[in-house]
């Protein structure tokens, strides 16, 4: 595989949407395994819809994934004489004409065929490419607006595509397509295809819902005379009702990614596996892994699910696998943006920290996750989880055992996890219960919630001090309700 050149092209009219950015990593391993150039090209052409704070995201959120570009990033609205230059072109060769009918009566010819069941296409009276050249002049002169179209040709268009193998179009469903709009800019058609054959792209790598354009991006190339790059068109992302990942689904911008927790390498992972398969079953890929791996022959024809269950899970285990140091410094952020904890308090309690990390790495999903679910540890439970209270701190007897469990737990000097186990284990027999009768009513007085890391670790981690403490709060909060219950 020699020159190996790819783009890839985002309109900024929104953020990164997930489906980018697929087409993005795509792209991307491909350039890097082949050792090839992988550029990046704002379509920023519709200038109404387009803004440069969308471009700033994007950028952001490419730079964020790792997705390095090669050269300068190349804007097509910087562009704009170029497509002229070429458009112009097709008009002097005969391949393109200038349209002067306006919209009211293009509109009204539509509605004409339409009340006759027909399919209205320009290209069945085509009353612009007969004007005579006077009339043409006169219209300029007055400064009438037009549009360039493509004169479509007879017959068929047939192109090869890596994932869709040979694709055949018959021209009769095709129209005379626009390829300069009225304000002077360039169609995406006119201006995709100018723009793949000046930076010399060997693979389009791109979404399939392009796949119904490329008739007509063959077409220009033809009729320019250019060679087409190799098509690849890669499967749609589906949300978990098989119907296109959008909004409904939940976040489909990259930054929301970013946001709520998810390591870059994780994402990066999960999207990677969106429609590609390295052949076997493996879900685990570092990016060298994938650049190595990757195959154009591996992406599906089948649409891909988007799992964020899959995608929890995959980030999990990027978080087990960073040290406790590390994802102590990826999670400071969160916990000093809930104010749980500050900057001072970082400082001085490091080790603190470091032993908290390392409890709950293995139930850690998402950044974001850290300070509900380690707030315990500082600060009194200020609730009690309702649901936990009715399952686990039923019946009067629940005081005298927190009560008789506090005593115990009084006498203990050292409060070691070795320590800590016997006396519960102890208790739970005397009382001839289960050990978890004793864990969770004991779980929920220490932390105010039904799920933790285990609880001997937990307590030692809190202290003797913290645990007595919060027992005789959950004592007193049980006997006051009790008390409350009896007088209702
Ligand atoms: N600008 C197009 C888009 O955002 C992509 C064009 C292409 O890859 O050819 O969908």
């Amino acid at each position: 595989m020699e020159n190996i050149r790819v783009r890839f092209a985002p309109s900024p009219t929104g953020y990164l949407h997930v489906g980018g950015a697929r087409t993005a990593i795509f792209n991307w391993l491909f350039a890097r395994k082949h050792g090839g150039k992988f550029l990046l090209r704002i379509e920023d052409t519709d200038v109404a819809r387009s803004g440069e704070e969308m471009v700033a995201a994007i950028i952001q959120s490419m730079q964020w994934l790792g997705l390095n570009w090669d050269g300068e990033i190349v804007y097509q609205s910087a562009r704009l004489e170029v497509y002229k230059t070429q458009a112009a072109q097709l008009i002097a060769d005969g391949k393109a004409y200038k349209c002067f009918c306006s919209k009211e009566e293009l509109e009204s010819k539509r509605q004409n065929a339409a009340r006759e069941k027909l399919d209205y296409k320009y290209k069945h009276d085509r009353i612009c490419l007969s004007r005579k050249t006077e009339e043409i002049t006169a219209f300029e002169k007055e400064g009438r607006p037009f549009v360039v179209r493509f004169k479509l040709p007879e017959g068929e268009t047939v192109f090869s595509d890596r994932v869709y193998g040979e694709i055949r179009v018959n021209h009769a469903q095709l129209d005379d397509f626009i390829i300069q709009r009225s304000d002077g800019y360039p169609t995406y058609h006119l201006a995709v295809v100018v723009d793949d054959h000046e930076m010399a792209i060997s693979h389009i790598i791109r979404g399939d819902d392009h796949l119904s354009n490329t008739p007509k991006h063959v077409l220009l190339f033809h009729a320019f005379g250019w060679a087409c790059p190799i098509f690849v068109h890669v499967p749609l992302i589906l949300g978990p009702d098989k119907q296109r990942l959008s909004k409904r689904h939940g976040a489909t911008a990259v930054g929301e990614y970013e946001k709520s927790g998810y390591l870059a390498e994780a994402f990066l992972n999960f999207l990677s596996l969106l429609g590609w398969s390295s052949g076997d079953d493996r879900e685990l890929f570092s990016r060298e892994e994938l650049i190595q791996e990757f195959d154009l022959s591996g992406i599906q024809k089948k649409s891909a699910g988007f799992d964020e269950k899959k995608l929890e899970w995959l980030n999990g285990q990027y978080l087990m696998a960073l040290t406790d140091r590390k994802l102590l410094e990826l999670v400071t952020p969160e916990f000093l943006k809930t104010g749980l904890i500050s900057n001072d308090y970082v400082a001085k309690n490091e080790a603190y920290l470091l032993k908290i990390i390392a409890l709950m790495k293995p139930r850690l999903k998402r950044l974001v996750e850290i300070s509900e679910m380690s707030c315990y540890f500082f600060k009194d439970p200020q609730t009690y989880e309702e649901k936990a209270v009715k399952k686990h701190w039923k019946g009067p007897e629940i005081i005298e055992q927190l009560n008789r469990l506090k005593n115990r737990l009084e006498n203990l000097d050292d409060f070691k996890v070795s320590l800590l186990e016997p006396v519960i284990r102890s208790l739970a027999e005397e009382l001839d219960k289960g050990a978890g009768k004793v864990i969770h009513p004991l779980r929920l007085a220490l932390t105010g919630v039904s799920f933790s890391p285990g609880i001997f670790e937990v307590m030692e981690l809190l202290g003797k001090d913290r645990v007595i403490k919060r027992l005789k709060t959950a004592i007193h909060f049980l006997e006051s309700h009790a008390i409350e219950h009896a007088e209702t």
